[in-house]
């Protein structure tokens, strides 16, 4: 993409993260809890995420981060723009 294009915003959907199988869901649905608790942002129906993040979320779910980011927008946890994000990898 261009080389001033900031990076897109990573959001998680923690609605459809609750009505994914848990043993699909569990790393990702801890990992935000995890944030949620360390920010005391309980109350959200999306969560904001560091790109950083999605790349430590693809070490957990030992995979790439564009296969994980994949999987993330096909379960609709993740916004389809987030593709934007791994697309040069
Ligand atoms: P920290 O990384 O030392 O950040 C301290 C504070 O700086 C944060 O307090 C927040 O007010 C602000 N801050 C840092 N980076 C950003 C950013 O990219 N955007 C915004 N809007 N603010 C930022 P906060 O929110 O209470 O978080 C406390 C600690 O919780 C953070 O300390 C960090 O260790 C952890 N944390 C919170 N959210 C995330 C996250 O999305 N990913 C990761 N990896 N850690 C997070
Ligand atoms: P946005 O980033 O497009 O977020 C739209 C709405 O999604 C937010 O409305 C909020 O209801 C929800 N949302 C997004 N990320 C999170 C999250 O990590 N936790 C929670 N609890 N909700 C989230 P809101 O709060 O009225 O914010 C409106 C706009 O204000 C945001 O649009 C963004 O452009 C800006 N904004 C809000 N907080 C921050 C922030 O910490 N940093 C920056 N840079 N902008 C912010
Ligand atoms: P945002 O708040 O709009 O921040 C956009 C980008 O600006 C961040 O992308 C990061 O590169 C930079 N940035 C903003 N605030 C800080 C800061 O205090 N310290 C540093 N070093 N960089 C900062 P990033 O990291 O990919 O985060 C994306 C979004 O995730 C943030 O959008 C925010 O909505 C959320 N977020 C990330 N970390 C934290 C955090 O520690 N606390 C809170 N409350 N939200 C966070």
């Amino acid at each position: 993409g261009g080389a001033a294009e900031p990076p897109p915003r990573l959001v998680i959907d923690l609605e459809r993260l609750g009505s994914v199988p848990a043993e699909k869901a569990g790393p990702l649905a801890r990992y935000a809890a995890t944030i949620q608790s360390q920010r005391g942002d309980y109350n959200g129906r999306v969560l904001s995420i560091r790109q950083d993040d999605l790349r430590t979320l693809a070490v957990i779910y030992d995979q790439s981060p564009s296969v994980l980011t994949e999987q993330l927008i096909t379960w609709g946890v993740l916004n389809p723009e987030a593709r934007r994000a791994v697309s040069d990898d």
